[in-house]
């Protein structure tokens, strides 16, 4: 078929992040589908990376962008003027954490709230030295870079933060590795891009210990497990430990750029004093992207989302069940298939879209994982039926590599 004008331009113009974009043209989204410009539908089972948790162009989310474009988008930079949008989400959200986080820092993306949670933790505690792990990823701006696990993204861009100390995640060995010299700690509870790898119980407990003994900060990047798609507001819930900094985005916006810190006004205090407006930003908590959070947070709660995250997990173990997939692994939505070999997981991701029009998942650190991150709003029996027919194709792709 040939090209649009847009795909056109796209190649052309669009500075491009790899040499093969997946380039599908979408004009419009729905529910739990894509549609493309040749009229083809594609079932979403990876949200934008684990974002759009309501599905695409939920109503009230549409609605509340709407309405509150037409009262004010862009007055002030982020933290002097009162803007209900961002007052409200903050009382919101606050009131469904933990007293000791009670407080919201809002930015605009995932990154930047690890860039701010970082800054945070070395000029409240005057330490430099961090304690991160491997595999974990936080993001691509220099600071959330530095704390990144994996040395091919890190080492290009040296010299970096200086004193990271990187460790086995799940290893006992990390804890001693924190130290009166650690400003912070900082982990993903789940383990996204690494591989879906979720914390041991005991393990994060220790951690969480370790940091009260030595007073550094403990930093959770929920950036992804956040909003429900772990069958819980975040995922940290599920263990009983709880951060001094919690860093949140993707889902956070409804589908609208946003991201925040929360923690409690004691540590915030570094940010306000000594000297004042030392981290500010100009887009942060943009009202528009607010409003949409606030809204997709009362649908997240009213309609029992979170609940479906943990059938969606249970019907996944359930249908995949196949000989040629090793492991089913994660929590709730935020699930990982482990596959034998890395030809066959390109193989069934290209063989589910081209076949079947199911978008699957990969991950950046680990060529032998799909990943799943279904919309929590799927209908069951699509659930159903999609699950089938990535069992299915995973098995045919496997047979195939394998000649
Ligand atoms: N932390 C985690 C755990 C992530 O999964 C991501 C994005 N994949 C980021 C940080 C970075 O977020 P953003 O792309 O919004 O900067």
């Amino acid at each position: 078929m040939q090209r649009s004008p847009e795909s056109d331009a796209f190649y052309r113009h669009v500075a491009q992040t790899s040499d093969s974009p997946l380039g599908l043209e979408i004009v419009s989204a729905g529910g739990s589908y894509l549609k493309m410009r040749d009229g083809r539908e594609i079932i979403d089972f990876i949200s934008g990376i684990a974002v759009c948790t309501l599905g695409h162009g939920h109503p009230e989310v549409v609605r509340a962008v709407q309405e509150q474009a037409a009262r004010h988008m862009h007055v002030m930079v982020y933290g002097e003027f009162v803007q209900r949008p961002q007052s409200t989400l903050a009382q919101h959200l606050t009131s469904l954490l933990p007293d000791s986080l009670d407080r919201i820092y809002f930015v605009n993306s995932g990154t930047e709230a690890n860039e701010a949670a970082l800054k945070l933790a070395k000029k409240h505690t005057g330490r430099h030295r961090f304690v991160a792990f491997r595999n974990g990823y936080h993001g691509d701006t220099q600071g959330a870079l530095s704390v990144t696990g994996r040395d091919i993204y890190r080492k290009p861009f040296e010299p970096l933060l200086p004193d990271v100390h990187f460790c086995e995640f799940n290893d006992p060995a990390a804890v001693d590795a924190i130290t009166p010299e650690t400003a912070a700690v900082i982990l993903e509870p789940i383990q996204g891009e690494g591989g879906i790898i979720p914390a041991k119980q005991e393990w994060l407990r220790a951690v969480r210990e370790r940091c009260d003994q030595t007073e550094c900060l403990l930093i959770f990047d929920e950036i992804q497990s956040g909003f429900g798609r772990t069958g819980t507001l975040f995922a940290f819930e599920h263990y009983g430990v709880v951060p001094d900094i919690l860093t949140m985005a993707k889902a956070m916006g409804g589908g609208m750029p946003l991201g925040g810190l929360a923690s409690s006004s004691e540590i915030f205090r570094a940010f306000r004093v000594d000297p004042p407006l030392n981290h500010v930003t100009t887009f942060g908590g943009h009202p528009v992207s607010c409003a949409a959070a606030d809204a997709a947070l009362r649908v997240l709660l009213r309609e029992g989302l979170m609940e479906r995250a943990t059938v969606i997990e249970r019907t996944a173990c359930d249908v995949l069940k196949g000989d040629a997939i090793v492991e089913v692994r994660g929590r709730g939505a935020m699930l990982g298939l482990q596959i034998s070999d890395a030809e066959t997981t390109r193989k069934s991701v290209a063989y589910c879209l081209n076949e079947h029009g199911i978008l699957l998942g990969w991950t950046l650190h680990s060529d032998t994982l799909i990943r799943l991150a279904p919309p929590l709003i799927i209908d069951q029996d699509l659930l159903e039926q999609t699950l089938v027919k990535i069992r299915d194709a995973v098995d045919i792709c496997k047979i195939q590599a394998a000649r």
